[in-house]
């Protein structure tokens, strides 16, 4: 049975399936469009989102919120969530069973907003969506469809700060995600023509 928003955000709220959960002043779930066409994932919380409980609020966040905007899109319009909930000490990467520990809850959330793309961010975010085999330099932008969803790997804002000559290759990935939003709706336009022409007279469409 599908759990709630609701459900969901108040058990990540007492969680305590990790020990992540000893160091965090708050988990930050995720936000964003809950009915969103793109899921964005990355790593984890950094200081600034364990402090206000949001996902991508730091200067990853902020360069996020201009690559968003630089392919039309606002973050209100995207859904945002990272592998793990809770801060990770120093920002290390998460362990294996802390990602494990965690991952039911983004599966969760993957399953209520139903997003037709999702965007892993670096190489964490790749390895638990994608698979480990996933190598970020080699295999991002490319695209493989899963379930019927979309999913790319790009570099991760945070590794975009450490390192502005990879921006030319995020910025080819990211017109690379205007292009297929820009494809499903196209589709979804043609579909909502078909149906107009289809429907009778006077009906509602
Ligand atoms: S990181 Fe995830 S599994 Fe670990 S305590 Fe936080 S919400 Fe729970």
């Amino acid at each position: 049975m599908q759990v709630s928003w609701a459900e969901l955000l108040a058990q990540i709220d007492g969680c305590t399936k990790c020990g992540l959960c000893r160091a965090r002043t708050n988990p930050a779930p995720g936000e964003g469009d809950l009915q969103a066409r793109i899921m964005f994932v990355g790593e984890g919380p950094g200081a600034q989102e364990d402090l206000q409980g949001r996902p991508f609020v730091g200067p990853a966040g902020q360069l996020l919120d201009k690559m968003l905007a630089a392919i039309a899109l606002k973050r209100e319009q995207v859904y945002i969530a990272n592998i793990v909930k809770c801060r990770p000490p120093g920002n290390r990467v998460p362990t294996p069973d802390e990602a494990a520990a965690c991952l039911p809850y983004l599966r969760a959330q993957v399953g209520l907003v139903s997003p037709r793309i999702i965007i892993c961010l670096g190489a964490t975010a790749a390895r638990y969506c994608l698979g480990g085999e996933v190598r970020i330099t080699r295999d991002r932008g490319k695209w493989v469809q899963r379930k019927g969803v979309w999913m790319m790997a790009t570099y991760h804002p945070a590794a975009l700060l450490r390192a502005p000559e990879k921006k030319r290759e995020a910025w080819e990935d990211f017109k690379s995600i205007r292009e297929r939003l820009r494809a499903m709706e196209l589709e979804e336009e043609e579909q909502d023509d078909g149906k107009s022409a289809n429907a009778e007279p006077g009906e509602d469409t």
